[in-house]
C-alpha cells in the first residue's frame, strides 16, 4: 500500500514552485470559492499572499448542489485564475470535476482538487494517477478515513505519489448549526497511518464564517500541515458560498493566529 507509513515512514514533501507542503511545513491555500472576475481574483490573491497564502484557490468549475446555480466560468476562471497566481508568484489550486477537462484543467493549474464529492470517482483518480503534479484529494462527506486512504492508493497506484489529503468536514447527525462536522480526529490518525500531507478545510466544514478561525486552530492543534480557506471582500455578493467566507483582514487575523498555534505544539 503505497500511502501506508509501512511502505515510506518518512513525511511526504511536496514541492511546488512556490510552496513546500508537509513535513515540518505549514501552508496557506487561499482565496476566493469561485473565480468571479480576472479583476476580483488578482485582488483577492494578492490580500491572501500578504497574511503568507503562497497558493491561490478558486473554482472555475463548480459542484452546485442544484444545476440552476452558477457553475462556475470554465475556461474563462482558468485563464484569470492562471494570470493573477503568475502576476503574484504565487501557486495555483482548481477544482476538476470531470476527466474530460484533465488536459484542460492541467495546461493552467500547478495543483488539481478533487472535491468531496468526486472523491471516488476512480476515473477521475486514475486519469489524475497519470500525471506528475500534485492532487488535493478532499475527503467525501460520507467517506471513512479508509476510504479516502483507498481513494488516494488509486492516485498513487498510477505512479503519482504527490498526493494531499484534505478533511473538509463530514455528515453527521447535527447539521443544524454547521454545515458540515470537522472531523477533528480524522487528522492525527490520517498522520499516523500515512506520509501524504493532511491539511483542514474548516471553510466548507463551518458553512459559517464566525466558526471558521475556531474549527481552523483546532485542526492546527490536531496537526493539520496547512489550510484551505476560503475568502470574500464582499462575503454577501459573493458567487458561490458567501456565509462561510472570511473578509481578508479576517483572514489575516487567522492567519496569525495560525502560526501561534503551530509554533505552540
Ligand atoms: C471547494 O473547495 O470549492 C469545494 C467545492 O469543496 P468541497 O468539495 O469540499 O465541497
Amino acid at each position: 500500500i503505497k500511502s501506508s507509513r509501512d511502505f515510506h515512514p518518512e513525511d511526504t514533501i511536496i514541492k511546488t514552485q512556490h510552496s513546500s507542503i508537509g513535513g515540518d511545513d505549514f501552508t496557506f491555500m487561499a482565496g476566493p470559492d469561485s473565480i468571479e472576475s480576472p479583476e476580483h481574483v488578482l485582488e483577492m490573491g494578492r490580500d491572501v499572499q500578504l497574511a503568507g497564502a503562497t497558493i491561490l484557490r478558486g473554482g472555475a468549475f463548480k459542484p452546485r448542489t442544484s444545476p440552476y446555480s452558477f457553475q462556475g466560468n470554465g475556461e474563462v476562471g482558468l485563464k484569470a485564475h492562471r494570470a493573477a497566481a503568475a502576476a503574484l508568484g504565487m501557486d495555483m489550486v482548481t477544482e476538476i470535476l470531470d476527466t474530460r477537462d484533465v488536459d484542460l484543467v492541467d495546461r493552467y493549474t500547478d495543483i488539481f482538487q478533487v472535491g468531496t464529492r468526486n472523491m471516488q470517482n476512480f476515473a477521475l483518480l486514475k486519469a489524475l494517477g497519470q500525471k506528475r503534479k500534485p492532487v488535493v484529494l478532499k475527503r467525501g462527506m460520507s467517506a471513512t478515513i479508509d476510504d479516502l486512504l483507498n481513494a488516494a492508493e488509486y492516485i498513487a497506484a498510477g505512479g503519482n505519489d504527490q498526493i494531499i489529503l484534505m478533511e473538509r468536514g463530514i455528515r453527521t447527525y447535527d447539521n443544524k448549526y454547521t454545515r458540515n462536522t470537522l472531523d477533528v480526529s480524522a487528522i492525527p490518525v490520517l498522520r499516523s497511518l500515512t506520509h501524504y500531507p493532511v491539511i483542514a478545510d474548516a471553510s466548507h466544514a463551518a458553512g459559517v464564517s464566525k466558526f471558521v478561525e475556531p474549527l481552523a486552530l483546532a485542526a492546527i492543534a490536531a496537526g493539520a500541515q496547512g489550510l484551505m480557506t476560503e475568502i470574500h471582500d464582499d462575503p454577501a455578493h459573493a458567487f458561490v458560498d458567501g456565509a462561510q467566507a472570511l473578509t481578508p483582514a479576517q483572514f489575516s487575523q487567522l492567519a496569525d493566529k495560525a502560526r501561534k498555534v503551530r509554533e505552540a505544539i
